[in-house]
Formats: structure tokens, C-alpha cells, sequence
């Protein structure tokens, strides 16, 4: 099947209002202008400097989402066009984001990162943590960033069951931020295997990757 197939029949099964991350990472230049081609206008990337490259190649009308692991030091590279992080799970990185976009006279969008999988190898933070972040004095005073949502990754397992109650943890802890943060607007849940559970359990904005450019080869 070609990207254009996929992503047709990808975007069939996702409903208005739930919006659709194509994650790009490892894939060449020429397959997301193929996307692109096709409609498709956010991506995503898990890498900061892989995703520099490809926005100095492709059409600036992209919005590009960063969805990694970030480290602190690489921020400031795409601090000029990202439009939003959803993986941030430290303080330190927020701090450093709202750092970066002020030089460029920016508001970046950011999303926290709830721990909802069971697995050690997931990063993310407690609901604790959340709260003491969204409620710090510090937090609050921080011009150059907005945090509009949560995101989330469940488990790499087979148990359905498991994955509903993980999205569903994620879920309700986001409707109870929304109340006291109104500027709450996005739950980034679902990937290519577990979309449609996703968006079930109430995700409006999943990010599918191998399910549009096909599985991807690290070995390259
Ligand atoms: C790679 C990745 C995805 C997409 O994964 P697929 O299974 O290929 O859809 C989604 N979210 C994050 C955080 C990723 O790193």
C-alpha cells in the first residue's frame, strides 16, 4: 500500500476533532512530501535534529511536533518553529523551552507526559509531579510557554484490557486538569497499534507512524 492509500484509510477511522500526528521519524524527506502531497500538514519527529533538517527541506505551511524523549540542550534548535512538544517531563525542560521560544518571541505549546504504562523503559511523570509543576509559583510565571494538554503512551503489550485502563487512567486525570486549567485543550494518546483504542477512550490527537510509512528500519 502506498503512504496515499494509508493515510486515506488511516483518516476513514479517526473522527472529526481528533487530530492525526503522522510520525516521520527515520523516514526520508520524499516520503512525508508524498504525505504532504496528499493533504496531510502536521508531523512528527522524535528526534531534534533530524526534525531541523527535514523543516529546512520541506514547506514551511508544516506543523511540526516534536514527540521524543528531549534533551535539554538540543531545544534551542527547534525553538524557532516547533509548533509542539509532547513529551516533556521535567521541569528543567520547561524551564529550558520557555527559555528558547522568548529569544524568538514565541509561545510554544507543550504537553506533560503522564507515566501511564507499566514498563520502566517509558519516560513520563507522576500525577504528582503534574500537579506540582501546573501549580508552582515558578510555572505560573513562565511568559513563553502554554501547556495544553497531556500525552501518553500505554504498555507494549497484547492485553487490551491493560492498554483501555491506561488510556483511561490518562483520560480522566486530563479532565480533572482541565477544570482549574482551561487552557487545556489536547490529549495526545494512541499510536498505530492502539489508535482506535485511543480515540474510544477520548484521545483527540493520535500519533500513527508505521501505519502510514510503513515499518521503520533503525539499521539503515
Ligand atoms: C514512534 C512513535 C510513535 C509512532 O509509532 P507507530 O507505532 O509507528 O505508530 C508515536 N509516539 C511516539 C512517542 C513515538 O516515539
Amino acid at each position: 500500500m502506498s503512504i496515499f492509500q494509508n493515510l486515506s484509510t488511516i483518516k476513514h477511522t479517526i473522527p472529526k476533532g481528533v487530530t492525526l500526528v503522522a510520525v516521520s521519524k527515520t523516514k526520508p524527506v520524499s516520503d512525508i512530501q508524498e504525505a504532504y502531497d496528499a493533504g496531510q500538514r502536521v508531523f512528527g519527529e522524535n528526534k531534534i535534529q533530524e526534525m531541523v533538517a527535514k523543516y529546512d527541506e520541506l514547506p514551511k505551511d508544516i506543523s511540526w511536533h516534536m514527540i521524543g524523549h528531549l534533551q535539554s540542550n538540543k531545544v534551542k534548535y527547534m525553538a524557532l518553529f516547533v509548533d509542539l512538544i509532547h513529551g516533556v517531563d521535567s521541569f528543567t525542560t520547561l524551564i529550558e523551552i520557555n527559555k528558547q521560544a522568548k529569544k524568538h518571541n514565541r509561545v510554544i505549546n507543550c504537553l506533560l507526559q503522564l507515566k501511564i504504562a507499566q514498563e520502566d523503559s517509558k519516560f513520563g511523570l507522576t500525577k504528582e509531579e503534574i500537579n506540582n509543576i501546573l501549580s508552582s509559583y515558578d510555572y505560573k510565571n513562565m511568559e513563553n510557554i502554554k501547556v495544553v494538554g497531556l500525552m501518553g503512551m500505554a504498555s507494549f503489550v497484547e492485553d487490551e484490557q491493560q492498554i483501555k485502563n491506561e488510556f483511561a487512567t490518562l483520560k480522566t486525570f486530563y479532565d480533572e486538569l482541565k477544570v482549574h486549567h482551561t487552557q487545556f485543550n489536547t490529549i495526545s494518546m494512541g499510536m498505530s497499534g492502539d489508535y482506535e483504542l485511543a480515540i474510544e477512550q477520548g484521545s483527540n490527537m493520535v500519533r500513527v507512524g508505521s501505519a502510514i510509512f510503513g515499518n521503520r528500519n533503525y539499521h539503515q
